[in-house]
């Protein structure tokens, strides 16, 4: 998976869903809970991770493991012994390991360093095999395909995969899933755009197969994506150069054949790298972004073929500035997850649920961009967290002091920021929103009138965020600088 850029001026604002995992273990602790790993511009890792209560929550992974900062995406996945897997690459080509464990939290572990000092040039990607030992693959300067692989006794290991077979070259960041029967399967694509797959089966070691060679040279621009279907066929998904989706498929008995996508759909074009997964109700789907953002879905069913669906349309018109991501809970829930077009990287999902079908939800909305709101604030929790969020998005427009611009920008992404609600009886002013402490790392927003705010027009929650946590960085009445209500008697 590419995306952008990962060096941005301000943190909170980029955000990059890279992978999402559905936890599946028996556990009491574990069993539906569902985590989306994204990395900040930063480079901190960001988990987002929803308990059976329907509540998500937010962590800084690379907080509590001592400050590990990432390249470019991470990649997460469950392990069946109830362990948590998240793997990235460090800053300078390392491959960490962050793990969890039920009792023990995250801890991390430099794969690299173990590793004869092996630094890969693209973002790896992780997967379990079905004798539980588990596989991270990516590229390497030089082209070629490295894997690292565990098993228990025997930790890590590692494996050139391209030296196995002759060399092969690769472009991008290589795609890697486990089948059923025992086998596994590497997908990559080089230079010219040749799908390649590597397979590995026990006492027979790792294969090579140039698939678009023989499926009549149909060659892709985008990282190949792949996934085993409920019925065991294997599917590789990806971009041709028209911004056609092509599908190469593997039945047993049949070997691998190719059908475009768009073509059975009306010829949908898309840009960046479609996304595919496989529902236990038998039913495939492949999502993928237009030009303009708008998420489709195109789902299969035996005996009816493919079918589209422009999700987008369906759902207020919430467009995706990053290739969408999907997968499947153990309630068999779908979840498509991206970064909000216009939404100062705000988290978005698509989730459908069987007789209800496809609803959205902001996930970032439903959490802050890093301060923690205490309590429910009387029901008005929610309508906080948005007017966070939005004061995030005026900032830029409203503080005009560089200097406390930074600093109301540090709080409101801080994780160690509190903002308690109260009633506030006694102020001396007719405000119903002031400062409590100054320059304190508690922040208190008053809420006994905040349903009038929310009803007038004339400013919102945000002004009020600003205002409060501009008085925490120092700032006071008639002191300019842009800060909304500067008097402090204007509301
Ligand atoms: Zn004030």
């Amino acid at each position: 998976m590419r995306f952008g850029s990962h060096y941005t001026p301000f943190g909170y604002s980029h955000l990059q869903p890279v992978s999402v995992f559905s936890t599946y273990a028996s556990d009491e602790e574990l069993i539906g809970t569902q985590h989306i790993i994204c990395v900040q511009a930063n480079g901190d890792i960001y988990e987002y991770w929803w308990e059976r209560n329907g509540v998500w929550n937010f962590s800084n992974l690379s907080e509590k493991v001592g400050g590990i900062k990432l390249l470019g995406p991470a990649f997460g996945y469950s392990h069946p012994d109830r362990t948590q897997h998240v793997i990235g690459r460090g800053q300078d080509g390392s491959i960490y390991e962050l793990w969890w464990r039920i009792g023990g939290g995250w801890r991390k572990n430099n794969l690299s360093e173990r590793l004869g000092g092996i630094k890969f040039a693209s973002d790896p990607i992780g997967y379990v095999h079905t004798d539980e030992s588990q596989h991270i693959i990516g590229r390497l300067n030089n082209g070629k395909i490295q894997e690292f692989y565990w098993k228990r006794n025997q930790g890590w290991r590692k494996n050139n995969l391209s030296d196995d077979i002759g060399g092969l070259q690769i472009i991008g960041r290589p795609h890697g899933y486990s089948h059923p029967d025992g086998t596994q399967h590497v997908i990559a694509r080089d230079r010219q755009g040749n799908i390649h797959e590597l397979w590995w089966k026990r006492n027979l070691g790792w294969k090579h197969n140039n698939l678009s060679n023989r499926l009549g040279g149909v060659r892709f621009v985008s990282d190949p994506i792949g996934y085993v279907h409920t019925d065991e066929s294997q599917h590789i998904i990806g971009r041709l150069s028209n911004g056609k989706i092509q599908e190469f498929y593997w039945k047993r008995n049949q070997g691998w054949r190719k059908n475009n996508l768009s073509d059975d759909v009306n010829g949908l074009q898309i840009i960046g790298r479609p996304y595919g997964y496989s529902h236990p109700d038998g039913t495939q789907h492949v999502i993928a972004r237009d030009q303009e953002g708008d998420v489709h879905e195109l789902w299969w069913k035996r005996n009816r073929g493919w079918k589209h669906n422009n999700l987008s349309n369906r759902l207020e018109g919430e467009k995706f500035t990053t290739d969408p991501v999907g997968y499947v809970h153990t309630d068999q829930s779908q979840h498509i997850v991206g970064k909000l077009k216009n939404g100062n990287g705000r988290v978005q999902e698509f989730y459908w649920r069987r007789n209800i079908g496809w609803s959205s939800n902001n996930i970032s909305d439903s959490i802050t961009p890093g301060v923690r709101v205490l309590g429910d604030c009387k029901g008005y929790k929610g309508a906080i967290t948005k007017g966070i969020w939005r004061a995030l998005d005026i900032l830029d427009d409203t503080i005009t002091d560089l200097k406390l611009r930074n600093c109301i920008r540090d709080r409101l992404t801080d994780p160690n920021v509190l903002v308690k609600c109260s009633d506030c009886p006694d102020l001396g002013h007719n405000s119903e929103l002031v400062i409590l402490s100054i320059n304190s790392k508690h922040i208190h927003i008053c809420i006994n009138r905040i349903n009038e705010i929310l009803l007038d027009a004339r400013f919102g929650i945000a002004e009020v965020v600003l205002h409060e946590f501009a008085h925490s960085c120092g700032w006071e009445h008639n002191g300019g600088q842009g800060v909304p209500f500067n008097d402090g008697e204007s509301i």
